[in-house]
């Protein structure tokens, strides 16, 4: 059991461009048109479209819950659980952050998933694989599914445009289909806690295939958590042992 990516620490920011090797732009293009980095508009490093200052100050998740990421105090246990979960344990194992949802995250992520800006989506899933990439591997990445009305109008779904280069990089099968959205649900943006998890009830259905043992389901942010929570009973209803989750970043 890995606990690395929710404690990790901002001496470690230093590696990130170096361990994003993988996306590295060693094409003519980049070398005549530097990248620019896609919060401040300075010029970017090779590996990715953020400029070394805005890599620094990158809102890293300090202690966190294994459980749902909450953000802890120092002095609480490491590996422990918030009082939260302790309470009602939830139907994730293990929900990992890349970071917190504070700026530049605040803004990259509804530039990506409202207003289309793929670039950013690339960006959040490089640094997504470069936090994840300390984690054991599970069986198979499943991103939490849109509805197909709500995909109908938005074009994509961001959650699966977050997962298939995190699957590539990590080495990991992506199988979107093991899980469906059934229920066309109002914005969870728009209802409180409780009308939250009452929104879900029902809105995922798990394919009648038959399912791996371990399975990290992958979306952009985790707020109440009651979207992943849903999803995750879904799998665990079709027989999937452990359901874990891996997001962009986590609303304390
Ligand atoms: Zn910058
Ligand atoms: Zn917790």
């Amino acid at each position: 059991m890995s606990t690395a990516v929710n404690q990790t620490t901002p001496a470690k920011v230093d590696g990130l461009r170096r361990r994003i090797g993988f996306w590295l732009r060693n094409d003519a293009a980049a070398l005549l048109w530097p990248g620019r980095c896609l919060v401040c508009e300075e010029e970017a490093g090779e590996a990715i479209d953020l400029c070394e200052r805005c890599v620094a100050g990158l809102p890293w998740l300090g202690p966190a819950c294994l459980r749902c990421a909450m953000p802890l105090p120092f002095a609480h246990p490491p590996g422990a659980a918030c009082g939260a979960c302790q309470a009602t344990p939830p139907p994730l194992d293990q929900v990992h952050a890349a970071y917190l949802y504070a700026a530049p995250l605040d803004r990259l992520v509804p530039r990506f998933k409202f207003h289309r800006d793929l670039a950013a989506g690339r960006l959040l899933s490089q640094l997504m694989a470069e936090r994840f990439e300390p984690l054991p591997r599970p069986e198979a990445l499943v991103p939490v599914p849109l509805h197909r009305a709500r995909l109908r109008q938005r074009g994509y779904d961001q959650a699966l445009e977050l997962a298939r280069p995190l699957a590539q990089v990590l080495g990991v099968p992506l199988r979107p289909g093991l899980l469906r959205r059934v229920r066309a649900t109002a914005a969870q943006s728009e209802l409180d806690r409780e009308a939250r998890s009452r929104n879900l009830r029902d809105a995922f259905r798990a394919s009648p295939a038959a399912m791996p043992r371990r399975v990290v389901l992958v979306d952009d942010v985790m707020t109440t958590g009651a979207t992943l929570h849903a999803a995750a009973r879904a799998l665990r209803r079709a027989g999937v042992e452990r359901v874990d989750a891996w997001v962009c970043a986590r609303a304390p």
